[in-house]
């Protein structure tokens, strides 16, 4: 038996994985992270199911009690909100298990970066503009490298996502504006996929201040570049005159056509 780590998606119970589904419908001990892991997830879990609200205990007890239910001959599905490879503090639960001999197993998630493309109807890679997604988040109480602040990062221009500081806004478009100017379109998602999503629409000038109208302070991921403006130039990958290993090129393809049947 084995502790399984699963990204349980950013919100919609739909979007977890089916694999982490049927592990969730097996295992014999839950422990999700109640601040954010969608409560409706747990309805696939059997009803004798023993669940843990991670959020009210310490990493030492989560540790206990994986290894008594695995020693016990126990499957236990750890939940994790979005993907489990992100801000989810699984690398330590890892090295506690590793330590004690206890096997595991990742299975991967929806991350809410993605749930939030999707809520906008976007694409972070357009050609033309942004061939870069950076994902990061302002410093808290984790401390971020001081080369990996956001008035160095901006300076890329490249498509970004804000992770877990929608409490800080105003700080953080204001580092943002150095390399993307304040003028710079910019988005909050607000639990994307949720029944309560919410998107709000503006630049990093005033995307602090809407934020801060809409009560919005947790669970929001501020998008910032200029995919927000839509359209880049088209892709080549569907471009007519452009062959690639599963297509060739419109006119080369008409042309083997005629060898195979020309006179
Ligand atoms: N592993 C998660 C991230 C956990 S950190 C993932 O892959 O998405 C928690 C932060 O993620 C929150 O502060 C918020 O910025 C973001 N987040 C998580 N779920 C979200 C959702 N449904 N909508 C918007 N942001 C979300």
């Amino acid at each position: 038996m084995k502790v399984y780590f699963i990204g349980a998606g950013p919100g919609d119970p739909e979007l977890i994985t089916v694999k982490g589904q049927r592990l969730l419908r097996e295992a014999e001990v839950v422990i999700y992270a109640g601040s954010l892991v969608n409560p409706a997830l747990l309805s696939w879990a059997r009803l004798e199911a023993h669940i843990y609200d991670s959020s009210s205990l310490t990493l030492e007890e989560i540790i206990d009690l994986m290894e008594k239910a695995v020693r016990r001959g126990q499957k236990v599905a750890r939940l994790h909100t979005g993907d489990t490879s992100l801000y989810s503090a699984i690398q330590e639960q890892i090295d506690a298990l590793e330590a004690r001999g206890i096997p595991y197993e990742i299975v991967p998630g929806v991350s809410s970066f993605s749930a939030a493309a999707a809520a906008i109807r976007k694409e972070f890679t357009l050609p033309g503009q942004s061939q870069t997604l950076i994902l990061t988040r302002r410093a808290g109480r984790t401390p971020v490298p001081e080369a990996e602040n956001l008035a160095a990062l901006s300076l890329h221009q490249a498509s970004l996502c804000l992770f877990l500081s929608a409490h800080c806004l105003k700080e953080a478009a204001q580092e943002l504006a150095t390399g993307y100017g304040l003028e710079a379109p910019a988005a909050l998602v607000y639990k994307a996929s949720w029944p309560e999503e919410r998107i709000l629409y503006g630049s990093l000038a005033d995307i602090a201040d809407l934020a801060q109208k809409e009560g919005i302070e947790h669970t929001a991921l501020l998008l910032v570049g200029d995919f927000l403006r839509g359209r880049g130039q088209r892709s080549r990958l569907y471009h007519p005159a452009f062959s690639h290993g599963f297509r060739r090129k419109k006119d080369e393809a008409s042309h083997h056509h005629l060898d195979e049947t020309g006179p």
